[in-house]
């Protein structure tokens, strides 16, 4: 990556406070004249030493400001004095980027580098996440069907026991269940993009996010037993694609968090549940 593309990094997640409530965030931000001044510490700051800025959220509003509304998203450049990247993080093998642990330390910034609203940063992360969110799942979905090739493959072709793999109960089940969790995925995915086109698609992203992280997972673990020790070399993807597999369901929100919002909308007005056609949720008495 070259300097200077626009090549971004978002730092919420603090080593300090739970990350899955962004409302917790410490980092700080203090007006000094056209000038904001951060203090605070960051980590899981993805591609943040090689971004050319990270935005930052900062809490900027006085205590008894809504929960919400409390946060500013702030821009920080690369190379501002006061940024430290601590670390890149050590984590489970690699992952797309490098996760980087960042102090800011009296770090000044012009009043012009706000993104958006004052104590608007969760809006503009709402508005972010969704499509992130759906994006993931679309990778995921991909993954996930390489894993279900390479497992069908190697079923085919390997002998044990007096038969193929391909003709044992238990990894026909393997393929069968494999097979219906990715289309289940698929779905959901479709039906998200949808809602999301259509203007509001937070239970369905939420369904997907938790329920495509544990397909990707479930269908890769599979594959892998199936390949035997082979399975976690890396003479094949499985085993870098299983690590993959195992941070999709923490980042972006872990799959608890995602059930409960789920969970939370759909005690609150059954009516959301994307199975309702949109006629009957008009007419329904809950709205
Ligand atoms: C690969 C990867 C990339 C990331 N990239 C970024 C990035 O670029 N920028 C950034 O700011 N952050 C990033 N993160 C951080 C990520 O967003 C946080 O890890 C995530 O929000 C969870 O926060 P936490 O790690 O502090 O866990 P915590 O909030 O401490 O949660 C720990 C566990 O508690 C449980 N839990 C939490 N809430 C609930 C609940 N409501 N109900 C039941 N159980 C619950 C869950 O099991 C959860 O896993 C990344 C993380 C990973 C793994």
């Amino acid at each position: 990556m070259v300097r200077g593309e626009i090549y971004p990094s978002v730092a919420f997640t603090e080593p300090n406070v739970a990350g899955s409530d962004p409302t917790l965030i410490q980092t700080r931000a203090e007006r000094d004249g056209d000038m904001w001044v951060i203090n605070g510490h960051k980590w899981f700051v993805t591609g943040a030493d090689q971004a050319a800025y990270t935005a930052v959220f900062c809490r900027t509003e006085p205590k008894d400001a809504p929960r919400h509304r409390s946060q500013t998203m702030i821009i920080v450049p690369a190379g501002t004095p006061g940024v430290e990247i601590v670390r890149r993080i050590t984590t489970m093998g690699d992952t797309s980027g490098a996760h980087c642990e960042v102090r800011l330390t009296d770090v000044r910034v012009g009043v012009e580098h706000t993104l958006g609203e004052r104590g608007g940063a969760f809006t503009i992360a709402q508005a972010r996440l969704g499509p992130g969110r759906l994006f993931h799942a679309m990778r995921w979905l991909g993954q996930a069907e390489r894993a279900f090739e390479l497992m069908v493959a190697r079923a085919n072709s390997r002998f044990t026991h007096g038969s193929l793999l391909a003709d044992k109960g238990e990894i026909r089940r393997y393929i069968a269940e494999s097979a219906a969790e990715i289309q289940a995925a698929r779905l959901l995915t479709f039906d998200a993009a949808r809602a999301l086109a259509e203007g509001d698609g937070r239970v369905q992203v939420a369904l997907v996010k938790f329920w495509g992280a544990r397909v990707l997972h479930d269908v890769i673990d599979r594959a892998i037993q199936v390949h035997g020790a082979l399975g976690v070399t890396d003479d094949l993807p499985l085993e870098r694609m299983y690590r993959h597999a195992r941070y999709a369901r923490i980042y972006d929100g872990p799959d608890e968090v995602h059930r409960d919002a789920v969970a939370r909308q759909l005690l609150k007005d059954p009516s959301a549940a994307p199975w309702v056609d949109n006629d009957s949720r008009e007419a329904s008495p809950a709205q």
